[in-house]
């Protein structure tokens, strides 16, 4: 664990219960306290990064976004489609401050996004 204050990492230490999904050497996921879709996964590395916005030349990104990918197989998504997001910051609706990207499926999206 690399941030006690942070409940991701809190997660990820196994120190808070959470529905896990898979988990790896550079990431977890697990299921979203509070779905927004039939199927809301958060993917979440396991190094405490505050937002995307701290993401330069990082290769764990690319892990992550194979991750979401595969979590998605997984639950079945491929064929109906689903939407990857990551929130940044106050604008960006962001509310836990250690990078994830939610994986939402198993309804239709709307577009804009609210
Ligand atoms: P964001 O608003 O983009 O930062 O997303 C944070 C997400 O974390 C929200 O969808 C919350 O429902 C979810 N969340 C917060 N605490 C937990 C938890 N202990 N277990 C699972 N999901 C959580």
């Amino acid at each position: 664990m690399q941030d006690a204050n942070c409940i991701f990492c809190r997660i990820a230490a196994g120190q808070i219960p959470a529905t896990l999904i898979h988990e790896d050497d550079h990431c977890i996921a697990f299921r979203d306290l509070s779905p927004q879709a039939p199927t809301h996964l958060l993917v979440v590395p396991r190094e405490h990064v505050v937002s995307l916005a701290d993401v330069t030349a990082w290769p764990l990104g690319s892990t992550l976004l194979a991750a979401c990918a595969s979590v998605a197989r997984a639950e079945g998504l491929v064929e109906g489609g689903y939407r990857v997001v990551t929130n940044v910051g106050r604008d960006g609706g962001q509310s836990v401050f250690h990078l994830h990207f939610h994986v939402l499926g198993g309804r239709p999206m709307a577009w804009p996004p609210g």
